[in-house]
């Protein structure tokens, strides 16, 4: 089972993919992780990205999409996958299908997070992170909101909305009512 989070910065989408992924069975694939191992192991593409993560940049469009193409031919991805911070952009989104398509799969879902932004904005500031600073914050906000329309209507046909306020059970119980909707045939498990 293939499935993305998408939502603005701030709204919780790793905790719970980390929660979905430990549900069910699945590697949770965040872009934020991905770039940070590439920072901190110091390579080449570490390097380009963080001029534009510290800004609060998008990191231009081939390295990224390089980036996941590889993580997605992995053999753990190979029943499934959850996936956070990827797409961000259309022109992502048309390259992820294109990568499943080649692979003869595609996506279950589309799990679309909303949160209110001064709660997005409060949320962030409170982590404290290098790219958490509130200009870069409200820059990422920005550059969310000129993409999200488009990414919504890209994804409407598999596209279900999860209200991403409140304490993270919460939103773990509405993300799994979310899904359930989207994939009805769909067996839980407890988390492991
Ligand atoms: P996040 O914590 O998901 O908001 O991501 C932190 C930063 O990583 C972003 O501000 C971007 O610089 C970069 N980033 C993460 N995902 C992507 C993506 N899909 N495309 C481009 N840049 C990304």
């Amino acid at each position: 089972m293939r499935i993305v989070l998408t939502g603005p910065p701030g709204a919780g989408k790793g905790t719970q993919a980390q929660l979905l992924s430990q549900t069910l069975g699945l590697p949770h694939i965040s872009t934020d992780d991905l770039f940070r191992h590439h920072i901190s192991e110091g390579t080449e593409l570490g390097m380009r990205a963080k001029s534009y993560i510290d800004a609060g940049e998008l990191v231009p469009g081939e390295v990224t999409i390089d980036m996941v193409h590889n993580r997605l031919i992995e053999e753990d991805t190979r029943s499934g996958f959850i996936l956070d911070g990827f797409p961000r952009t259309v022109q992502q989104a048309i390259a992820l299908d294109e990568i499943l398509n080649e692979q003869l799969n595609q996506l279950r879902a589309a799990l679309d997070f909303e949160i209110a932004e001064e709660e997005a904005l409060i949320r962030m500031l409170s982590r404290g992170r290098g790219d958490d600073t509130p200009d870069v914050v409200r820059h990422r906000l920005r550059l969310y909101n000129c993409e999200k329309q488009s990414l919504r209507d890209y994804y409407a046909p598999i596209r279900v909305t999860v209200r991403a306020e409140g304490e993270v059970e919460e939103v773990r119980a509405r993300t799994v009512h979310a899904l359930s909707e989207q994939i009805p045939l769909l067996q839980y498990s407890e988390p492991r």
